[in-house]
């Protein structure tokens, strides 16, 4: 009988069992917003992540045979049992995450709507059928899976992180090693849970636990992963690619952004507000689409500059639901975002609010950080350049349009952009300007919904896009078939 009661020692998942490490070494999963511990949770290692590899490798024929309907079908159970535990999941996120049941919960639906729009992609695995130059000969394409796709995520959203990928992975025919977060292991071992109880059979889907260096190398490194699927880091990312560079893997990279926010003279600063707000704090600012740039035309500069600090001076920090957002990951974040805010004060930010872990009000033992607005910072300043990933943003004043557009491209990423404008040239020629995989006016820097494609340019990711029916260009191959259907005239 499935059991989404979090074990006491969290286990990998392999070839359909639970399995400890082969160490036996586990380490602590805290929780952040009290800052004590959930479960201990499976180290995983070289040794671990090569058993999860041949348990993939030994089943993914057969999945691969599965026609491509029934995958779907196994995937919208699976889709189907997460709707079920909907509750249950959203509380596992949230305890894992220290966000607010309410935000825990919208992860979770957007991860269920995202395992329904993949199912469906079961009916419309679409190739293309055309012509050739010669006469009898029939030719098409047809999509044809990978093989074993290792799959590494980053903690900030881990319901939506693991079903960003495990869904068209799996959809696609190839077996899949998820090699969870070590800050959200508890979501990822869920999933592994309802996948099973979803009848995928043993093997085609196995969840690996432990450290980057010790789980995720390992899985990188492996010869006998087809693709690997990662989202975190630009850091970490240019390795992961420099080590599938060598072995000519396919690899899928979504990272980092330092997402610009353009507030026009003629915007309507209620909604320019009220979008920066959830730009830069929504989820403590841990989005790669944060808005962690705030540029502000001349002309409303000081309107903007003062209404923003009093509506951010007024939002609630907690994991509750009236809060609006809530703790930081871990410790050791929290402490690198303070010492990013100490930098820029040194080279002489101005902090018009926040700047300070929060150490009152119950939050003392977590890792909350008061929503933080910098002004005063050069271009190319490091807090300028940087992803803190955290609810810190910085005001810039720009003189004008191509001001705004210039500095916003001003950037090592590109991820997601916004502009606040009511003049409809202004925002069509920022939407075919700014060097961003999102673009959106009088909206926030958000991600996309799971039917679109999601993903950045420049440092922000390697060129694929996760989501929408391009993430089954990420998990599949184009294969030509030809078939002369009358050889001796052909
Ligand atoms: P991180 O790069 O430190 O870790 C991400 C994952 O990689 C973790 O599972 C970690 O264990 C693993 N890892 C670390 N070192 C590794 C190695 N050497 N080999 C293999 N795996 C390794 O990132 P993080 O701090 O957990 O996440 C934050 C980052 O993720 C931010 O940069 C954020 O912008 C990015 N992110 C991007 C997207 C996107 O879609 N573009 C979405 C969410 C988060």
């Amino acid at each position: 009988m499935m059991d989404l009661k979090i074990p006491a020692r969290l286990p990998n998942h392999i070839n359909g069992k639970d399995a400890a490490a082969s160490s036996g070494e586990t380490f602590a999963k805290l929780d952040p917003s009290i800052g004590r511990e959930i479960c201990q949770v499976a180290r995983s290692r070289a040794v671990d992540v090569a058993s999860a590899i041949a348990a993939a490798r030994a089943a993914q024929p057969a999945w691969a045979e599965t026609t491509v309907v029934k995958r779907g079908e196994i995937l919208r159970k699976i889709a189907q049992l997460m709707q079920e535990h909907r509750d249950a999941l959203a509380a596992i996120v949230a305890r894992e995450t220290g966000k607010s049941l309410k935000d825990a919960g919208g992860e979770t639906d957007a991860a269920i709507e995202m395992g329904y729009f993949v199912a469906g992609e079961g009916r419309r695995f679409y190739g293309r059928t055309t012509t050739s130059a010669l006469p009898n000969k029939a030719a098409m394409t047809v999509r044809q899976p990978l093989g074993v796709a290792g799959l590494i995520i980053a903690a900030n959203t881990p319901i939506a992180n693991v079903a960003w990928k495990a869904f068209p992975a799996l959809l696609c025919g190839n077996a899949a090693i998820m090699k969870a977060s070590e800050d959200t292991p508890v979501t990822a071992w869920a999933f592994g849970v309802l996948a099973k109880e979803a009848g995928l059979p043993a093997g085609v889907y196995n969840t690996v636990h432990g450290f980057g260096e010790e789980a995720g190398a390992p899985l990188v490194e492996h010869d006998e992963v087809a693709v690997v699927s990662f989202t975190g880091s630009c850091e970490v990312g240019r390795s992961i690619a420099a080590t599938c560079g060598r072995r000519m893997a396919k690899v899928c990279l979504e990272l980092g952004g330092k997402n610009p926010f353009i507030v026009c003279d003629d915007a309507d600063l209620d909604v320019a507000i009220q979008w920066a707000l959830g730009s830069a704090f929504s989820n403590a600012g841990q989005r790669c689409a944060s808005g962690s740039r705030l540029l502000v035309f001349e002309a409303v500069y000081d309107e903007f500059r003062s209404r923003l600090v009093q509506a951010t001076q007024a939002l609630k920090v907690g994991s509750g639901d009236a809060d609006f957002f809530g703790a930081v990951i871990n410790e050791a974040q929290l402490t690198g975002m303070l010492a990013a805010i100490e930098r820029a004060r040194s080279a002489g930010a101005a902090v018009l609010t926040g700047g300070h872990r929060i150490t009152e009000g119950g939050l003392e033992d977590g890792y909350f950080l008061a929503p933080t607005i910098l002004e005063n910072v050069d271009r190319d300043a490091e807090i300028s350049q940087a992803e803190l990933f955290g609810p810190i943003t910085c005001l810039y004043r720009v003189k004008g349009f191509e001001d705004a557009v210039s500095f916003a491209d001003q950037s090592p990423f590109g991820l997601t952009a916004a502009i606040h404008t009511t003049n409809i040239n202004r925002a069509m020629t920022f939407i075919n300007r700014i060097k961003a995989g999102v673009a959106s006016v009088n909206g926030g820097t958000y991600g996309s919904e799971p039917h679109l494609p999601f993903g950045g340019l420049r440092q922000s990711g390697n060129g694929w896009r996760e989501a929408g029916t391009e993430a089954l260009d990420v998990y599949s191959d184009w294969k030509t078939i030809y078939i002369n259907h009358n050889p001796s005239k052909c």
